[in-house]
């Protein structure tokens, strides 16, 4: 079986375009023609984050993109809060944590969303945050929380907003400036539809009054290196030329597209596969009001794991749906629909998926999944 079908919530499938756009010849990062292809970038890109602000490119992982924001803002014995909704909520607070902060941990559950109340309640009661951490849409869980609600109640105190959008920005709509976000971190693999290795950070007004402050040390990640940097329309350090010239690519397709068709889309196919997995007789992990629009957690059915589910699909048909972390692991698995994924993916992993559950003794009625999705996309249903 050599034809591979990629399913997980990054690294995702990169379009043509974007693979020719890379493969171009290297140019110098302190050319003009860096300076021009970063000014480009810049332009397209603060209108996926829905910012007047910079949007920092910075040559890491996402992970490295959440550290420079904590970094950046938190020094050692600040007050953090920190909204936990799965795996990435942890990650975010422990590397609050790493970095000195005192860190005031809420966890709403593996599966739920934000509950704004509580955060209501945690703000009221205890003043003195530096800042609030938030994932817009976990990716261990397929949930997507409330960023609007959520910066609405922290814009009323002096805490920075600092949200993690690694797979939800360019696949789920977000309002940097509207919705008093302060740190928005987001990375190349995801909706981006981008190989791994970029991470891309907008930084409010806001947020640098409490930056340039900051006493934790910095030197790769520090934020003002990068400003002073992009004043040039040039990066502190050697960026990774191919992905930026690859970025470049990707946000043409983003606005070509339309920010709002491309979030439809995503809206879209995560709608089917809920109908899809509905119609075998499995469940999503998340409610329908915090389903995620890029990618679903589904639970394994009574006396079946998710990763043997998974084997048979990769083994047998060459698809590589996601397995659960921590304690999902074994529990569920995750079918990505993000960045370059359409209708037709989502037939052929449905498709996929029910003859591995029938291939496993699952009692599935062939067809019922894909007939499900069909239904969605011609509007049916
Ligand atoms: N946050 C979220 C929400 C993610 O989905 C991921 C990657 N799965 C990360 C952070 C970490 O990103 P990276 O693996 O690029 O460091």
């Amino acid at each position: 079986q050599d034809k591979q079908y990629l399913m997980i919530p990054g690294p995702t499938p990169v379009p043509p375009s974007v693979v020719a756009a890379m493969s171009r010849p290297m140019i110098g990062h302190r050319s003009e023609d860096f300076a021009a292809l970063h000014r480009r970038i810049q332009e397209k890109i603060r209108q996926v984050f829905q910012t007047k602000e910079d949007v920092f490119i910075l040559t890491n992982s996402g992970t490295g993109g959440l550290e420079t924001a904590i970094a950046n803002v938190v020094s050692p014995g600040d007050r953090v809060l920190a909204l936990i909704t799965g795996n990435f909520g942890e990650r975010f607070t422990k590397i609050a944590r790493a970095y000195g902060a005192e860190v005031d941990e809420v966890s709403f559950g593996w599966g739920k969303d934000v509950d704004l109340s509580v955060v209501r309640e945690k703000l009221a009661g205890n003043p003195g945050y530096k800042a609030v951490l938030a994932t817009q849409n976990e990716t261990s869980t397929g949930v997507l929380n409330d960023i609007a609600g959520i910066g609405a109640l922290v814009a009323e105190t002096p805490a920075l907003l600092l949200v993690d959008g690694v797979s939800g920005v360019g696949g789920i709509e977000i309002r940097m400036d509207e919705w008093h976000v302060d740190i928005l971190v987001t990375a190349s693999q995801k909706a981006m539809m981008l190989p791994p290795g970029l991470a891309m950070i907008g930084v409010s007004s806001r947020a640098w009054e409490v930056i340039e402050k900051n006493r934790a040390p910095r030197f790769y990640f520090s934020l003002p290196a990068a400003r002073k940097s992009l004043e040039k329309w040039n990066t502190a350090y050697t960026p990774n030329v191919a992905l930026f010239q690859g970025l470049d690519a990707a946000l043409d397709m983003m606005m070509n597209e339309g920010m709002e068709n491309v979030y439809a889309r995503h809206r879209l196919l995560a709608r089917a596969v809920r109908a899809a997995v509905r119609a075998l007789g499995l469940e999503p992990l998340a409610a329908d009001h915090c389903a995620s629009p890029t990618v679903t957690a589904v639970r394994s059915p009574e006396g079946l794991g998710a990763d043997d589910i998974r084997k048979v699909l990769k083994e047998e048909l060459g698809i590589t749906f996601a397995g659960g972390q921590g304690i999902l692991k074994g529990k569920i698995f995750r079918i990505a629909h993000m960045g370059f994924a359409g209708k037709m993916d989502v037939i052929l992993g449905i498709g996929g998926l029910e003859m591995a559950l029938a291939r496993l003794g699952y009692p599935v009625e062939l067809g019922a999944g894909v007939r499900a999705a069909q239904e969605v996309f011609l509007g049916r249903n």
